[in-house]
């Protein structure tokens, strides 16, 4: 079967919904979206139960809809900061974009389910029926950020002696039958198990943490978008904006930002971080 579509959207989670929802606001095109899983979100369906967003919510999802509010967190590490979502409240946020803003128009259709294969070749993962859908305006690509996650990917090193390696979605279950963890990985995911464990209460000598490198991380005060902040966050930007104004090397812009700025954070001043992937954070107490 040969059908058409304006814009045929390859993957639908941020990216792909991010793009879906100002199409549909503001043109009255077709748009198909094609996903591989059975839910619009990403890898958001994937979370593991201890996962938030990483910055306040105003910052994240799409435009037409807030994700979140502006409450503030009483206690835990990110106390006095604007909570972050759960992800279980940020896969929500996509279905509800899909099924309150984008399906009500009647120009949008959502394949979940589905491979986009050839560039035009839709394959049902249930059933195998093909449908080739041909896109008159774009074919779009929602997928190049995706991020690989320790639930799907393969692991590029092999496990010997009977340890246990889980992905995170395991540790809150697993953890409680060990007394030593060794967490790889210096990424957010990587972080945020550590952080769990520590919140928990483990104690930092229980802990093993392999990095391949370390990274900065933003200073999650300079993003806070609440009223109660915003005089905060504009001095943090304001001084940001002057310390890349006079900075004469990557060096000298890394140094300032987190000794003038106070924008950049990095776990050890003994060691330069080689890596950003913009992973923001408070400084955590043990940490
Ligand atoms: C655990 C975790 C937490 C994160 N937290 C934050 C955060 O707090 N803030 C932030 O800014 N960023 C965060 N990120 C970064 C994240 O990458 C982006 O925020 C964003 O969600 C990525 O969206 P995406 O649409 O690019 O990718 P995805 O969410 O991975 O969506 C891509 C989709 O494309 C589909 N797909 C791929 N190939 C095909 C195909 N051939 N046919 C059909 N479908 C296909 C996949 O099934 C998938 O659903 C986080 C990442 C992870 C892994």
């Amino acid at each position: 079967m040969t059908t058409t579509t304006d814009y045929l959207i390859k993957g639908c989670g941020l990216m792909g919904l991010g793009f879906a929802d100002t199409l549909a606001r503001e043109t009255d095109a077709h748009i198909t979206l094609v996903d591989e899983r059975a839910a619009p979100g990403g890898h958001w369906n994937d979370a593991y139960s201890f996962v938030t967003l990483h910055q306040p919510a105003p910052l994240y999802g799409v435009a037409s809809s807030p994700l979140g509010d502006e409450v503030i967190d009483p206690q835990g590490c990110n106390a006095g900061l604007m909570r972050l979502p759960s992800g279980g409240e940020v896969a929500v946020h996509f279905r509800r974009v899909l099924q309150e803003r984008l399906l009500p128009t009647g120009r949008v259709r959502f394949l979940p389910l589905h491979r986009l294969e050839h560039d035009v070749e839709v394959v049902s993962l249930l059933t195998g029926a093909r449908e080739r859908i041909v896109p008159k305006k774009a074919l779009v690509d929602a997928t190049l950020l995706q991020p690989a996650i320790p639930l799907r990917h393969s692991r590029s090193f092999t496990v010997e002696g009977g340890a246990a390696c889980v992905p995170p979605q395991a540790l809150p279950d697993q953890a409680p039958g060990f007394r030593h963890f060794v967490i790889i990985g210096g990424g957010k995911t990587g972080l945020d198990s550590l952080s769990w464990l520590l919140d928990q209460g483990v104690a930092p000598a229980q802990l093993w943490w392999v990095v391949p490198r370390d990274a900065w991380w933003s200073n999650r005060r300079a993003v806070q978008t609440s009223a109660t902040h915003r005089a905060g966050t504009l001095s943090m930007m304001r001084r940001a904006a002057e310390v890349m104004a006079g900075a004469a090397s990557v060096q000298d812009f890394c140094e300032g930002l987190e000794r003038d700025a106070g924008t950049l954070m990095r776990l050890s001043r003994d060691v330069w971080p080689t890596m950003y992937h913009a992973a923001s954070r408070v400084r955590h107490q043990t940490l």
